[in-house]
């Protein structure tokens, strides 16, 4: 046969798995040997420019001209004796992959003699013509400046010969145009509220960091197979395919042995980013087939964030040399799990402790359980924005189907954490101890129960979950810059912090005892926050039930999330905390209605393309085939039953494929004609709704009848490869 997809096929027989060298034996030899990191900085820059990065690193002090020039000549001097011959500014704006705009080491003197130059001026900023990036109408074409800045806190790193300095960008007028700004911000109000909440306890934290630990699901598909689908080349996802008659049901994929030519993927991206200072550490296979993961050792929130973004970057790049696609959409095949990106995220404070971890002292375990209590406050506040911050068109698949949280966000603590708070609240006194201290949960003030506290109690349907010495938000997507969430959710919990500071202050200054006032408002937020916790299985519709009975929202449509982004409660938090204004919140809101419109858009009119030019065609060459058979038959048989029988079903075959195409060809009509109602509207805000409601069923219900076809139809005819082909081949 000569159709694409056997030409595919045929390709995996040629297969190999490519050597993957290593540049050392042990990894921690060449682990960030591409990072201009603090110990390369001492080595190339002066002591004086060298403290002035560590200034500003920890207190985001300015760093002035000359010591720009001081660093950029230290960049650029390692920089191009790694073989170094161009820059770029690294940045992340708001079409969630990364940007970079190379230039040149190289400059020209009037006589013609040529030499590198890099100086302060282009490490701290750069002007990348950014009318093409979405800005939400925050910049006029006209005035299409955007800037970008060092961020001293993430190092700059080599990758293909290219010095990259991750930046921040913002418009002219000082708007952010990206994730990283917005990001910066939430993390720095995060750190001033909570760093004065743990003086409280501890008089010795000076700075509070989030920590992110982000675990990142993918799944991997063989070139040949993968360019020979239009939908997954255009959309990221299948639009079409019958379930495989087996995949995910005999559970045989997760955590199974790694088939040989995905490990030698794995080690090869993880080489490349251990070079580039990235802490990979965890590979297995997920759930579904053709599913993996992969997860480092958590960092700081903001750095954890660039190392993620340029994994996936180099996970694309590499997954070249393999021959595979390496797919980050939340929900490439239907009926099988969905990828998300689990963002493991914590506090810690310069003096070394986490303080998600329940300590061993009373003093600790106060202050665990006020940063706690605290952040269960913020989520349950803030739970429209966290929805909104996770909602796209390919995570719409996954929050409230049967296999990733739902769009009801709760927040699950382990039974033993969740009968503490309890007690606390209904001021049940501390029970006896037992002698289990390591696992005790022990607060030692009258008031507060003592607990066990178990690491492994784990529940894998809660949307934002506590799992010992961390929240794990679960809801987030794989093709997300995780980012997005951690803005809305790191300024959420600031914001609760300092009213926390606030209400004790109050309390103390009535000269109630520090312990006994936090502990009073401790109390009165449990009992605000008590709705949102949940330690059942968030995937049932008893939970819908019930989530309903407590006023929880359950927002499964975009356009309804996305509205969270500039409600009045949003638009206050992020203003009183200097986050974004609304006038970025404005266009945030609308970017992300854009993309979503368009990607609709992309996924209903490659649908259109395929049904009318793929699909039909090849059911009415089938159909023919039956027909001239049957025609065939009525001249050679015998009348007998048996035959008449035998035409009879091929009869009835005809007729099925008549009434699908038919129903195909009449439903893709009906779908470009909302495409062009929709169209009509001026605005992707205004659109959305059609493109939502009218347009995207339509994707669903002609995919029914194609895949009905794919059961009927000679497999020799068939143009695209099948789910079977796609989900097993490695
Ligand atoms: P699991 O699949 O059991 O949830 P993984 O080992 O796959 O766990 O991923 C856990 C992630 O959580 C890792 O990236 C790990 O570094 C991260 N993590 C652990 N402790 C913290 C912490 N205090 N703050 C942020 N992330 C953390
Ligand atoms: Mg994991």
């Amino acid at each position: 046969m000569s159709t694409i997809r056997f030409k595919a096929l045929e390709k995996l027989n040629e297969r190999t798995v490519p050597e993957v060298t290593f540049p050392s034996e042990k990894v921690s030899d060449y682990f960030g040997s591409e990072v201009f990191d603090l110990p390369k900085m001492q080595k190339y820059l002066s002591k004086e420019a060298y403290q002035n990065v560590l200034n500003s690193i920890e207190t985001g002090s300015k760093i002035n001209r000359k010591t720009a020039d001081q660093i950029a000549a230290g960049m650029k001097e390692w920089a191009t004796s790694k073989g170094a011959t161009h820059y770029t500014h690294w940045f992340h704006p708001l079409t969630g992959n990364t940007a970079e705009k190379h230039d040149a080491f190289i400059s020209i003197e009037p006589g013609g003699n040529a030499f590198e130059t890099f100086d302060g001026e282009l490490l701290v900023q750069q002007e990348p013509d950014a009318s093409s990036f979405p800005h939400g109408g925050l910049r006029n074409t006209f005035e299409a400046r955007g800037y970008t800045a060092w961020d001293p806190a993430s190092p700059a790193f080599i990758i293909d010969k290219t010095l990259c300095i991750p930046t921040i960008f913002v418009s002219y007028t000082g708007e952010a145009l990206d994730y990283k700004t917005p990001l910066l911000k939430s993390l720095n109000v995060l750190d001033k509220a909570a760093a004065e909440v743990c003086n409280y306890f501890d008089k010795s934290v000076k700075k509070v960091f989030a920590t992110l630990g982000w675990e990142q699901e993918y799944f991997l598909i063989d070139e040949a197979l993968f360019k020979a689908r239009p939908d997954l080349i255009l959309t990221g996802r299948t639009l079409m395919g019958h379930a495989s008659a087996k995949d995910q049901q005999l559970s045989d994929h997760y955590f199974s042995s790694i088939p040989e030519r995905v490990i030698a993927y794995m080690k090869d991206f993880e080489n490349e980013a251990h070079k580039l200072g990235i802490p990979l550490k965890t590979r297995h296979n997920e759930v579904a087939p053709n599913q993996f993961e992969c997860a480092p050792v958590f960092e700081e929130a903001n750095l954890a964030n660039d190392h993620n973004q340029l994994l996936m970057k180099i996970m694309r790049k590499v997954a070249e040399k393999h021959h595979f696609k390496v797919l980050f959409h939340e929900k490439p095949f239907a009926g099988i799990n969905g990828s998300g990106k689990h963002n493991n995220w914590s506090l810690a404070t310069d003096t070394g402790i986490n303080l998600l971890k329940p300590g061993n002292t009373p003093k600790t375990n106060l202050m665990f359980l006020t940063f706690l209590v605290n952040i269960i406050a913020a989520v349950k506040e803030h739970s429209d924005l966290l929805r909104a911050a996770i909602m796209s068109a390919g995570n719409q698949h996954r929050l409230g189907a049967n296999e990733a949280p739902p769009a009801i966000i709760s927040v699950f603590l382990g039974s033993r954490l969740d009968e503490m708070l309890n007690k606390i609240e209904q001021k049940i006194p501390e029970e006896k101890k037992t002698k289990e201290v390591s696992r005790n949960l022990k607060l030692d003030i009258a008031k507060i129960p003592e607990i066990l506290l178990d690491n492994t109690d784990r529940n894998r349907t809660s949307p934002f979950a506590f799992t010992g010495n961390r929240f794990e938000f679960r809801a987030v997507g794989s093709n997300e810059n995780n980012a997005g969430p951690l803005i809305a959710l790191n300024t959420a919990v600031a914001d609760r912090l300092k009213r926390f500071k606030k209400e004790v202050d109050k309390l103390i200054d009535k000269k109630i005892k520090r312990d006994d006032a936090i502990l009073q408002i401790l109390r009165k937020y449990i009992t605000e926050s008590k709705d949102v916790r949940f330690e059942g299985n968030g995937y049932s519709p008893e939970w819908e039930k019930e989530a309903k009975k407590r006023g929880l929202s359950n927002i499964k449509s975009a356009s309804e999330a996305f509205k969270a982004f500039i409600s009045k409660k949003t638009t206050d938090l992020y203003e009183r905390n200097n986050v974004l204004n609304s006038k970025e919140l404005q266009s945030r809101y609308e970017i992300r209605i854009c993309e979503y419109v368009r990607k609709i858009q992309i996924e209903s009119r490659i649908l259109g393309d395929l049904a009318i030019n793929h699909i039909i065609p090849t059911a009415i060459k089938y159909q023919n085939i039956l027909v001239k058979s049957i025609k065939d038959l009525k001249d050679i048989i015998e009348d007998d039953n048996e035959s008449k029988k035998l035409t009879a079903r091929r009869k009835e075959t005809v007729k099925k494929i008549s009434v699908h195409t038919t129903q195909i060809s009449i439903l893709t009509e009906e779908m470009t004609e909302e495409r062009k109602k929709a169209n009509i509207l001026n605005t992707c805000v205004k659109r959305i709704e059609n493109y939502e409601f009218k347009v995207k069923p339509y994707l669903d219900k002609i995919r029914y009848h194609i895949d009905k076809l794919e059961l009927i139809v000679d497999d020799e005819l068939w143009p695209l490869p099948k789910y079977r082909e796609l989900l097993f081949n490695r």
